[in-house]
């Protein structure tokens, strides 16, 4: 029997490469729903190709013409949240391959978890912010959440069954992204290019200015603890610039299993698919031969993002919706040239300082802490802008 995919974020980078591990697993996986934000004519060619039974896309006028254009009765299509929600509980979807970027994650990871699917887990923010209402509606089950991200894939797989008991760290690498040797002189001068130029990895806009500034690196922290149930003071992040060894599990004993490869997402995003199974593929390999590895701590001062994402953690509650919220309205305001490289840590502190963080918070407090912590942050740049 094919494992039956639903995937959220069809067209980005995650979205992109999972279909192209589809192809190559051959029958073992197949496509019942693929969702996009904007890229319609993307959209067309892959539900040409995969013949999902849904097709989500954001905007309603752009679904009706995406439906008229694709002619097909075997397919329907939906749109907006709502389309979202109903491809994260297609009925026919034993997987849901969560891709989408940021908080909009949150609501179809949930409702696919509430749904018994098992969900391949790229989207991280949807942890960072809503890890402590998965947990407390019993949903962090490590059965049902399959990491896509490379660090954590790679700790599921270091970890195999062992009890956290006998763990005594997990190391997280981190690349360093583009700045990892910049000096802050020239980082307050960084433009959205240079910043979007990741050495090793080709990612999509935002994760790739989140690696910039390592706040991609704090998020996987948060997402580290919920995903293994791991206290902070256990996940210890170094900077690794080759990104091969993808990460590693420190045992009580003072062995270290470590998970290596070439940095490249469609093994992640293989092991999810074919697991428990690993399945052969044609893609490049590590050499171990004439290779150097290279491990530093990383330089907090000059990346105030990480400490910032463990702030928001040990606070706790809606702390870290609102690091979220913050981090996406900095990071969309960079990339269009508002705001500097260092003002992403400056702005994501102040609105954290105005935030009165709601304990145990539900899904509401979740969505009404992003939509006010947008606003502010927005707010900020506007006050800063008229003022310069
Ligand atoms: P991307 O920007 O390339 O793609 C995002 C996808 O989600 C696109 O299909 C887009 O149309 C859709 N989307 C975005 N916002 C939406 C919205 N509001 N409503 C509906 N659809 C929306 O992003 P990506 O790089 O593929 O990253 C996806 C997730 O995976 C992120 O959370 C990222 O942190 C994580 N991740 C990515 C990589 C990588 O190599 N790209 C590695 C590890 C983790
Ligand atoms: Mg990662």
């Amino acid at each position: 029997m094919p494992k039956n995919i639903a995937l959220l974020g069809a067209t980005g980078s995650i979205g992109r490469q999972t279909l192209e591990v589809v192809e190559q697993l051959g029958g073992s996986c197949r496509i019942v729903a693929l969702t996009a934000g904007s890229n319609r004519k993307l959209l067309e060619e892959q539900a040409r190709r995969f013949r999902p039974e849904l097709v989500v896309l954001k905007d309603p006028a752009e679904a009706a013409g995406l439906e008229h254009s694709l002619k097909d009765p075997g397919c329907r299509v939906e749109s907006g949240p709502a389309g979202l929600i109903e491809a994260a509980r297609w009925p026919t979807a034993d997987l849901v391959v969560l891709a989408l970027v940021g908080f909009s994650g949150f609501a179809p990871t949930l409702e696919a978890l509430e749904a018994g699917k098992t969900v391949a887990l790229a989207n991280k923010e949807a942890l960072v912010v809503g890890g402590e209402v998965l947990a407390a509606r019993g949903l962090l089950n490590r059965d049902k959440i399959l990491p896509l991200d490379s660090e954590h894939s790679a700790i599921r797989q270091a970890l195999g069954d062992t009890p956290l008991e006998q763990v005594s760290r997990i190391w997280l690498t981190a690349s360093g992204g583009p700045f990892r040797d910049w000096d802050e002189r020239r980082l307050a001068r960084a433009t959205p290019a240079e910043a979007l130029a990741h050495p090793n990895w080709s990612m999509g806009p935002k994760i790739t200015i989140d690696s910039a500034t390592l706040m991609n690196k704090g998020f996987e922290v948060i997402e580290a603890h919920w995903l293994f149930g791991a206290p902070l003071e256990k996940i210890r992040v170094v900077i690794h610039p080759q990104s091969i060894v993808h990460s590693a599990v420190e045992f009580i004993d003072g062995s270290i299993i470590a998970q290596l490869g070439p940095p490249d997402m469609r093994l992640p995003i293989q092991y999810a698919l074919s697991y428990p199974e690993r399945r052969a593929n044609p893609w490049p390999r590590f050499d171990f031969t004439g290779r150097d590895l290279s491990f530093t701590e990383p330089d907090r001062a000059r990346f105030p993002c990480l400490d910032l994402a463990y702030r928001a953690m040990e606070a706790g509650g809606t702390a870290p919706a609102c690091l979220n919220a913050a981090n996406e309205v900095a990071v969309e305001q960079f990339l269009k040239g508002m705001i500097g490289f260092p003002d992403i840590p400056r702005l994501i502190e102040r609105v954290m300082r105005m935030h009165t963080v709601i304990p145990k918070p539900d899904q509401h407090d979740l969505e009404k802490t992003d939509r006010w912590a947008r606003r502010r942050a927005a707010a900020l740049i506007r006050q800063s802008a008229d003022r310069s």
